[in-house]
């Protein structure tokens, strides 16, 4: 069985794994989508699950332009 994440422990999942990324939006479960902010000042949607089991390091945006090397 799952440990559910509280809002606090997942900033700190999120800091551990994507530093540029910083959790903007209220914490309700690992499928609701809140609102992220990127680095580069982005701000998107996207659910908790999909950054903690993701590589990106980013918003798509910048994902997209780091492809090109
Ligand atoms: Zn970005």
């Amino acid at each position: 069985m799952g440990k559910k994440l509280s809002l606090d422990e997942y900033v700190l999942r999120v800091r551990e794994i994507n530093p540029a990324i910083k959790v903007l939006g209220t914490y309700v479960n690992s499928a609701t989508k809140i609102l992220h902010r990127c680095h580069c000042g982005r701000e998107w949607n996207v659910a908790p699950s999909s950054i903690l089991c993701s590589n990106a390091k980013s918003c798509r945006k910048c994902n997209d332009l780091s492809h090109d090397e």
